[in-house]
């Protein structure tokens, strides 16, 4: 089954809309890193804010964590992240180019079909200095996961959290990893967000809170509008599985370029804290005082990029269609996800209409993203909400002076009601929320 938009109609709205710019454009960029625009910031924070209020704020068994990026060099030895973390390498010999061994079919240079050399692994980990002197004594990582900052704090939140078992902590915060291959646009790239989950259980309960956050991480996707059809789930074959797990199951999303991890939920065992247990010499365990027993938890991980579940509801919400004979694209984002809530839009930039557009603009930014925009003929800037997602565009006009009264259009439907501008906020709020955008009684109301 074809995805059924091609990447390029993706890139091309992303830089024209304001959501993602190529990084360093006016130096010719730099290769698969990417900056995100006023569109795109506020998408992007509203995507993170739907993960936290799910994971950390709707539940009283996560909290919440922010460690830094750079962590001692001995958690990345503890982890296996020195000796594991690596990918297979092979390099053109005629024209150089590096690639996955692993991604690509055949034995020649998928460029230039030169010969390639052996594979050779190659450590994903970015290296750089702390401090002045640049020698071996002195090497820190930038962190390739949140969740070792998660495992190294367990004692820490147990202890101050004062919660019991089952416990999650939360992290939601930007990871690196040097890919020998990124591309497809904002999947894979060097410089990355992780929303991450580190969910400890006692063991022999682990296998059922897999289960639990699988379905759990599937619906959340489902319930933020990713139609079903274009959402699989792929359970890791055991050859397949990382070094420290004991089962994985992957969120597939079909994305333009084929069917490709989302999200990756894995069972963890016990083999980080054990671990760091083991290499920190502090013990890491817990004590569940009624049940008079010690152990060191299992953790269940949900682990999802920000930036490709960003890619995600772009996709899957992007549609052209064609209204009254003219084409039209349109981004049905879900309203939580939508970086702007409502565009106020005078019909025109008659200075009658400015002070009334102004009092509703005023009226409405308290409490929504909104955005105010007398630029152009109303058909252009309906359709310059249209694809910024807008789900509601204000009109004033000239009746609007006579009855205080304006237009909302509603995105996905392009119906439109008549509604009073004392109150407005309170309309858009309840439909904001999914109230029914019933049209034809509110505009019949306003015919009689
Ligand atoms: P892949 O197989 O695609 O390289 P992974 O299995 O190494 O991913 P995990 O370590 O499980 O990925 O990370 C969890 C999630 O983080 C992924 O499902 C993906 O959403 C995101 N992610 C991982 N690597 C990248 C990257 N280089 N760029 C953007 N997002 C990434």
């Amino acid at each position: 089954m074809p995805a059924k938009v091609d990447m390029d109609k993706i890139v091309s709205l992303c830089k024209r809309r304001g959501f993602i710019f190529p990084s360093s454009e006016i130096y010719g960029g730099l290769a698969s890193c990417w900056d995100y625009g006023p569109m795109g910031v506020e998408l992007k924070r509203n995507v993170k804010d739907a993960w936290w209020k799910a994971v950390v704020h709707e539940r009283d068994d996560v909290v919440g964590l922010d460690t830094s990026i750079m962590m001692h060099p001995g958690v990345w030895a503890a982890s296996g992240h020195i000796d594991n973390f690596t990918d297979p390498l092979v390099e053109c010999k005629s024209c150089h180019l590096r690639w996955r061994a692993d991604a690509i079919e055949g034995k020649r240079c998928p460029q230039c079909s030169g010969e390639l050399t052996e594979p050779r692994m190659f450590n994903l980990m970015f290296k750089t200095f702390m401090g002045p002197v640049e020698e071996k004594a002195s090497i820190v990582y930038l962190r390739p996961e949140t969740a070792q900052g998660i495992f190294v704090n367990f004692e820490n939140v147990v202890t101050t959290s004062r919660k019991k078992l089952p416990l999650g902590i939360a992290q939601i915060g930007k990871s690196f990893r040097n890919e020998i291959t990124p591309g497809n646009f904002i999947f894979r790239t060097r410089e990355f967000e992780h929303m991450e989950l580190e969910y400890f259980v006692k063991p022999g309960t682990d296998e059922k809170w897999l289960d639990y956050w699988v379905k759990e991480s599937f619906d959340w996707y489902v319930k933020l509008g990713i139609k079903k059809e274009n959402l699989r789930l792929r359970q890791h074959g055991k050859d397949e599985l990382a070094h420290y797990a004991r089962d994985c199951y992957d969120i597939e999303y079909l994305f333009p370029m084929g069917w490709s991890e989302l999200e990756g939920i894995a069972n963890r065992g016990d083999f980080d804290l054990t671990q760091h247990a083991k290499c920190s010499g502090k013990e890491l365990s817990y004590r569940d005082a009624e049940a008079g027993e010690k152990y060191v938890p299992y953790v269940i991980e949900p682990s999802a990029g920000v930036d490709r579940s960003v890619l995600a509801f772009l996709v899957d919400a992007y549609e052209e269609e064609e209204v009254e004979g003219e084409k039209r694209t349109v981004l049905h984002l879900h309203h939580s996800l939508a970086p702007i809530k409502v565009a106020v839009l005078p019909l025109s930039r008659n200075e009658k209409l400015t002070p009334l557009a102004k009092e509703v603009f005023k009226r409405l930014c308290p409490r929504f993203v909104t955005d105010y925009d007398d630029s152009q003929s109303i058909g252009r800037r309906y359709r310059r909400q249209d694809e910024i997602g807008t789900p509601f565009c204000v009109t004033i006009d000239f009746e609007s002076l006579e009855d205080k009264q304006v237009t909302i259009r509603e995105r996905d439907s392009l119906a439109q009601i008549r509604v009073p501008v004392e109150g407005l906020e309170k309309v858009i709020e309840a439909k904001l929320r999914g109230e029914a955008f019933d049209a034809s009684t509110l505009w019949a109301t306003r015919q009689k």
